[in-house]
């Protein structure tokens, strides 16, 4: 079940190892084009299995207490955090990030996730009285959870934990790009003593088992996160069957530069985000809004922030920027910035003859300015190293052009005066804003607005989408 041997055997259902009969698929390291494994290409009678599986093992996990769940969850954790470097490894040669960035923000940062959720399980609200009305919240059921390729043990942990703590089954489709940690992650599940069934993994394609998986009739929540388009497809194959689906989709998230702002932290600092993990983050500010007595200086400070980033060998530690995950990522980037030229953005770094080490699938960190906001790269979620810098000349500008957007998932706002900054936070039309660099916050609810979602992960509210609620009159 590890990448240490070159093909994974199988899925992972029910407790057990079941072989995949229909080949395998490729597992490429993006750095270097080269196959690192094979993993079982699953169909939907492995879905349908693993399905089975999930809905026989429900009713005696459910009826398990919190606490009982939250021991699961922190013996999960102490089998993460025994296969730290493993993982971390995995992960750089399965998609390319940087093996520092490995070993925090894709394996520290789910970890704590898991520790945070196992700690609710005493806190949550399982039960509520309203007037005469007992209120509990119940498992779901069978969840089907799908996850992609950029940060592949968060996207999944921020699934499974709050799915297990609920007491809901889970049958997993990992990223076909990036199954190797799924599979890392599995073998520690069973050293926590999870039942058979409670947690299953089927490898394999979106138009294959990531379909079969949401538009089974025994599937009650489909949990998704990645593209928009596919979210939308997910949602016609929950339709028909009326079940719930929760989506964590696309954005195109705003930074907004206020003119009292530190502008040199709010320059690196919004550099950093637009480029962290190749621009391969949702949540990335790739539009930077820069009030137009500030902007010249900005752009500078952008131009030297930027040549700063070094491209290379994710397993490097001193490289900054690994690859994109795959060729076919870095060419829809490349089209992205081609497309831009063409429009008539102004170049400020990189671009399409920026220098590129020969091997693999690497694209240069790109800036644009004056890009205007209806144009393709201040409206397309490009996903890859690229930053749009557009001017503004006042606060009620900058707020309408940060909310002319079809996606709403997160955003930034920089200025001395914090109530300023918190009043253009407020009518800022997505699921989370930062104020002046503000740390990341894992109890707080995580999800968008508009195209970018529906449903919320993390803490209390990404547990509370793992149940149903039921009233009880007395
Ligand atoms: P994707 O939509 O192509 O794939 C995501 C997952 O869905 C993969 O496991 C894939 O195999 C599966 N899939 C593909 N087609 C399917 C289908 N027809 N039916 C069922 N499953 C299918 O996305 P991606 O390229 O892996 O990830 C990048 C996208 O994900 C970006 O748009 C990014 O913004 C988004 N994303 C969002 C969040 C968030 O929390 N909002 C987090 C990470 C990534």
């Amino acid at each position: 079940m590890t990448p240490s041997t070159h093909t994974v055997a199988g899925h992972w259902i029910g407790g057990e190892t079941v072989t995949g009969s229909a080949g395998t698929l490729p597992v490429v390291n993006p750095a270097t084009g080269e196959v690192v494994a094979e993993t079982p290409a699953g169909t939907a009678a492995d879905v349908d299995r693993a399905v089975a599986a999930a809905r026989a093992a429900f009713p005696a996990w459910s009826a398990t207490t919190p606490q009982h769940r939250a021991d699961v969850l922190r013996r999960l954790g102490a089998g993460l955090a025994a296969r730290t470097e493993e993982i971390a490894q995995a992960i750089t040669a399965e998609m390319g990030s940087p093996i520092g960035m490995s070993r925090t923000a894709q394996v520290a940062f789910p970890a704590a996730v898991l520790e945070s959720i196992a700690g609710l399980a005493d806190d949550f609200a399982w039960t509520e009285e309203v007037g005469n009305s007992l209120i509990v919240r119940e498992p779901i059921g069978v969840v089907g959870a799908i996850t992609p390729w950029n940060y592949p043990l968060h996207q999944v942990m921020a699934k499974l934990a709050p799915a297990l703590a609920a007491g809901c089954t889970v049958v997993l489709k990992p990223s076909e790009l990036t199954p190797l940690t799924a599979y890392l992650l599995f073998d520690a599940v069973t050293e926590a003593g999870l039942p058979p069934g409670v947690l299953n993994l089927v490898s394999g394609t979106g138009p294959v088992v990531g379909e079969a998986l949401a538009g089974h009739p025994d599937v009650d929540l489909v949990s998704f996160t990645g593209s928009t388009a596919t979210g939308a497809r997910i949602m016609r194959l929950a339709a028909d069957r009326i079940a719930r689906v929760a989506l964590e989709l696309g954005g195109k998230s705003a930074n907004v530069i206020l003119p009292d702002a530190d502008l040199a932290t709010a320059v690196k600092v919004g550099v950093g985000n637009a480029l962290l993990n190749s621009g391969q983050t949702c949540t990335a500010w790739t539009r930077m809004l820069v009030h137009r007595d500030r902007y010249d200086e900005a752009l500078h400070l952008i131009a030297t922030a930027v040549a700063g980033y070094r491209l290379g060998d994710p397993f490097d530690p001193a490289t900054r920027l690994g690859p994109l995950v795959s060729a076919a990522q870095a060419q829809r980037v490349r089209g992205h910035i081609d497309r831009a030229v063409a429009d008539g953005a102004r170049l400020v770094a990189g671009g399409p003859d920026a220098p590129v080490p020969a091997r693999g699938h690497f694209v240069a960190p790109t800036v644009f300015a004056d890009v205007h906001p209806d144009s393709a790269l201040a409206q397309e979620e490009v996903f890859g190293p690229v930053l749009a810098v557009i001017p503004f000349a006042d606060t009620d500008e900058a707020v309408a052009i940060a909310n002319n957007s079809k996606y709403g998932l997160a955003g930034a706002v920089w200025s001395a005066d914090t109530d300023a900054a918190l009043a253009v936070a407020r009518r800022l039309r997505t699921g989370a804003v930062d104020i002046n660099g503000a740390p990341f916050n894992p109890l707080a609810p995580f999800g968008g607005y508009k195209q970018s979602g529906l449903g919320r992960e993390l803490g209390v509210h990404g547990l509370a989408e793992f149940c149903e609620l039921k009233a009880i009159q007395r």
